[in-house]
C-alpha cells in the first residue's frame, strides 16, 4: 500500500526532546518558567517586535487583542469571510458584531473594498467610524494574512489612519513573510498594525502542540496583555485583582517545544519554498486546466500552505482531486468554508462579497510540511496528473 502523505504535520527533530525533557526534570512545567521567558525573547527578536507575550492559543491571543485595542459590547469590527473561524469568534466573545469582507486575488482582504465601504457606507462622526446602516461604532478591523502570504498592509495602515480603526494582524500563518520592498522593507507579518498574533497548533508553520504569541511595539499594551493572561493578579501576595482577567499563559512546557522549534524555522521555510517550486513548475507547466497560486512579489513569504486553483471547472472539481488524492493516501483540503455562512454568522453584515465564492469553490490545498520529500512531492504531482 502507498505510504501516507498528509498535508501538514509537525517535525519534531531538533531539540525538543531535549528542552521538554529538562522542563520535566527541573519540574517546571506550568505557566511559569525559563522557556517561556525565553521563548517570547526569541521570538521578539526573530520576528523584530517590541514585545512578545505567549499565551495559550491563537484564539486567545486574538481575545486578548480585541480586548487591548478596546472592542467591547455593540461595537463592530471589520473581518475577512475567507478565513479560519478563531479570527472572528472572539469578535462575539465580546458581543461585539463582525461586519465581513471579501478577499483580493493574495486571498487576504480587500483593501479596495474595505475602503469604498469605509468611504461610502460610513460616516466619521467625533473620530468614529459610524456604520450608516447599523449605527454601531466601527472599531477595529482584523486582517489575516492567509496562506503565507501579506496582506496589503500600507493600503489598510492608511485606511486605519483615515477612519480611525485599530488594526489587527492574524498572522500565524505567515510567521516568518516580510516585505522585501516599500514603506514597510523588512518588516515581518505581525508586527506593522497596532498588535499581531501567531498560533503554534500543529498544523502551523511551528507548533508548540497548541500555543500562541501576541507582539507589539507598545510596551504598554504588551504589559497589559500579560497582565489580562494571567488572572489581572494586581498583588500576587494578597491576590488582588482589580479586574476581570483570563488563564490564557502558555505552560513552559509548550514554550519548551516553541524554543526548540524557532530554532529550526528558517531551515522550515527554506524546505517548504524548494517543494513549492517542484510543485509550482510542474503543475503550471505540464497540467492543463491546474495552476499553482503564487504569493506578492514583494514579499519572501513563509510558503506555509500550498493552493492549487482550478482553471478549468470542466475537467476538475475540488471534490474530484480531494477525493481521488484520498484514494491514492494522499490528504488534501478545501478552502475553509466562508465564515459569513456559518451558522453563528448568517445574519452578519457583508459587503460586496464575491472573489471569496469563486476561492472558495476552485482552491485545494496540498501537502505542504516541512518534512515532505521530493520524491513525495513528485508522486503527489504524478497522482494530480492521473486525475481524469
Ligand atoms: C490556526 C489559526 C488560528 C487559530 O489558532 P489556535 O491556536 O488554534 O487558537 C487563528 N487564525 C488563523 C488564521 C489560523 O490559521
Amino acid at each position: 500500500m502507498d505510504k501516507f502523505i498528509p498535508l501538514s504535520v509537525p517535525n519534531l527533530k531538533g531539540n525538543e526532546l531535549k528542552y521538554v525533557t529538562d522542563a520535566v526534570e527541573t519540574e517546571w512545567v506550568s505557566t511559569g518558567g525559563a522557556y517561556i521567558d525565553r521563548y517570547e525573547a526569541e521570538f521578539a527578536n526573530y520576528v523584530n517586535a517590541g514585545t512578545a507575550v505567549a499565551c495559550q492559543s491563537g484564539t486567545a491571543g486574538l481575545h486578548l487583542a480585541l480586548i487591548l485595542s478596546g472592542v467591547e459590547k455593540y461595537h463592530e469590527v471589520i473581518v475577512p469571510t475567507l478565513t479560519f473561524i478563531a479570527a472572528v469568534n472572539p469578535v462575539k466573545y465580546l458581543n461585539a458584531y463582525p461586519v465581513f469582507m471579501d478577499c483580493d486575488d493574495s486571498m487576504c482582504m480587500d483593501m479596495a473594498k474595505l475602503k469604498e465601504f469605509c468611504k461610502t457606507e460610513c460616516t466619521l462622526i467625533d473620530n468614529k467610524l459610524i456604520n450608516n446602516s447599523s449605527g454601531r461604532h466601527i472599531k477595529a478591523v482584523v486582517v489575516v494574512h492567509v496562506f503565507g502570504n501579506m496582506v496589503d498592509m500600507p493600503a489598510v495602515m492608511d485606511i486605519a489612519k483615515e477612519y480611525n480603526l485599530k488594526v489587527i494582524e492574524d498572522a500565524t500563518e505567515a510567521l516568518g513573510t516580510y516585505y522585501l520592498d516599500g514603506r514597510y522593507k523588512g518588516k515581518y507579518a505581525g508586527t506593522i498594525a497596532d498588535i499581531g498574533v501567531y498560533s503554534f497548533n500543529g498544523n502551523k508553520i511551528i507548533t508548540t502542540g497548541g500555543g500562541g504569541m501576541m507582539v507589539s511595539s507598545d510596551t504598554g499594551i504588551m504589559k497589559r496583555a500579560k497582565y489580562l493572561s494571567t488572572q489581572a493578579k494586581d498583588d500576587a501576595v494578597d491576590f488582588i485583582h482589580n479586574e476581570v482577567g483570563y488563564n490564557y499563559r502558555m505552560t513552559n512546557l509548550q514554550a519548551a517545544l516553541g524554543v526548540a522549534q524557532l530554532e529550526q524555522l528558517e531551515h522550515f521555510i527554506s524546505i517548504k519554498k524548494e517543494n513549492y517550486s517542484i510543485y509550482k513548475s510542474r503543475i503550471n507547466d505540464d497540467i492543463n486546466g491546474l495552476r499553482m497560486l503564487g504569493f506578492r512579489d514583494d514579499i519572501r513569504p513563509n510558503y506555509w500552505f500550498y493552493s492549487v486553483y482550478i482553471v478549468n471547472t470542466e475537467k476538475y472539481s475540488r471534490k474530484k482531486i480531494i477525493e481521488s488524492l484520498a484514494n491514492d493516501h494522499i490528504q488534501t483540503r478545501p478552502i475553509w468554508g466562508l465564515i459569513h455562512e456559518q451558522k453563528p454568522y448568517m445574519h452578519a453584515q457583508t459587503y460586496k462579497i464575491e472573489r471569496a465564492f469563486d476561492y472558495y469553490n476552485r482552491v485545494v490545498n496540498l501537502p505542504c510540511s516541512s518534512n515532505l520529500s521530493a520524491d513525495d512531492v513528485y508522486k503527489v504531482i504524478e497522482k494530480i496528473s492521473a486525475i481524469s
